[in-house]
């Protein structure tokens, strides 16, 4: 393949356009793996970058963050976590955040590697003008260092895909929230962040799950999945009122806030009880402020709130080892409504704004 083919967002007079453009076959330098891309997804994160709202992204960029492929090219020995060596081939996915230093202030003595003032991150924080290092390419090009995980047997691209990057940010929340078990779980969206929260609650033990989002698309997929209840009112009112009857007047031992609206912060802390525990893992981007009582909201309630910054290694790792291993109960598959051609990449953006979709992927070697 002389050229490839690969949908980058430009900014052009002040606006962001998207375009196909084509590139170059890249050179491997030694340590490097180009990916032939089966799947790559389309996330509320690349709406976010069409409109600029994400800072210092570097346009133009080639979107698509999480992506699975089949290894087309290795650049000598390249091996996984396990010392394993990857072949041509192999079905593979990867921790989009790369350069992630473990030699800063962050790194080493914060641990928070996920504030890692270093990292990049695939399809987000690289310029196109740097190569095929995001998913809405039909090439992309693993530099020296990025951490790739095989797809266990029994994975296909699609279970995967279908998880896409609501599976580790919706590992970390749970991991974040400490879901105990028989918590009773609140998860405030039903997006793909908050379907795999609500996943990985029922697999950690949660003794039930309810699933608030007004859009009939997401209760749908959520049911889907089995969780125990939805909630599908429209005012806030509405919704913490269904959540206390269905705790006994107490509310939620945990909530876990996927929904993107800063007004769901207020309304997810009066949905938890007493000395529960509320993480926020939906506000990605800065949708502004909301105005909240920290005496009756937070000190009175005694409440436990925690912030979800991004993910690292171990969640893409374990989400993917847990989706292998429970496949059969939780058909992912089903969260895919639409598979799009790279040229549809448009199309698909404007699908996943106006929530037409619960799940938009782009295969950019597919022509229909
Ligand atoms: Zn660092
Ligand atoms: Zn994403």
């Amino acid at each position: 393949m002389n050229t490839i083919q690969a949908a980058v967002m430009a900014r052009a007079g002040g606006g962001i356009e998207l375009r196909i453009d084509e590139f170059p076959a890249p050179d491997l330098q030694p340590g490097a793996v180009l990916l032939k891309t089966i799947y790559s997804e389309v996330c509320g994160t690349d709406v976010h970058l069409m409109h600029g709202r994400l800072d210092q992204v570097p346009y133009p960029i080639i979107p698509g963050h999480v992506s699975v492929g089949k290894i087309e090219e290795i650049a000598g020995a390249v091996t996984d976590i396990h010392g394993r060596r990857f072949r041509s081939g192999d079905t593979v996915t990867f921790l989009d955040v790369h350069e992630t230093c473990n030699a800063c202030w962050h790194c080493l003595v914060a641990k928070a590697s996920t504030r890692c003032p270093h990292r990049k991150v695939y399809g987000i924080t690289y310029s196109a003008r740097e190569g095929l290092l995001g998913g809405w390419s039909q090439r992309i090009y693993l530099k020296p260092g990025v951490k790739i995980v095989a797809l266990p047997e029994g994975l296909t691209a699609e279970d995967f895909i279908a998880g896409g990057c609501g599976a580790p940010t919706g590992l970390h929340a749970v991991e974040r929230a400490a879901v105990r078990l028989n918590d009773f779980v609140v998860v405030q969206g039903g997006g793909p962040v908050g379907l795999s929260a609500a996943l990985f609650s029922l697999l950690g033990g949660a003794g039930a799950v309810v699933v608030v989002d007004p859009a009939p698309s997401r209760i749908t997929a959520a049911r889907t999945l089995g969780v125990d209840f939805t909630v599908d009112a429209a005012s806030p009112a509405e919704r913490i009122s269904a959540v206390m009857d269905l705790t006994g007047g107490r509310g939620a031992d945990v909530t876990i806030e996927a929904s993107g609206n800063p007004g769901a912060v207020v309304e997810g802390l009066q949905m938890t009880r007493d000395n529960g525990t509320y993480a926020i893992a939906g506000q990605y981007t800065d949708a502004g402020d909301m105005t909240l009582n920290p005496h009756r909201h937070i000190n009175k309630k005694h409440i436990d709130i925690r912030g979800v910054w991004g993910t690292d290694f171990s969640h893409l790792y374990k989400a993917v080892q847990l989706m292998a291993r429970h496949m059969d109960r939780y058909p992912l598959k089903r969260m895919i409504s639409k598979v799009y051609p790279l040229k549809e990449a448009e199309a698909a953006l404007s699908d996943v704004e106006h929530r037409r979709v619960v799940k938009a992927v782009i295969a950019p070697n597919q022509d229909r």
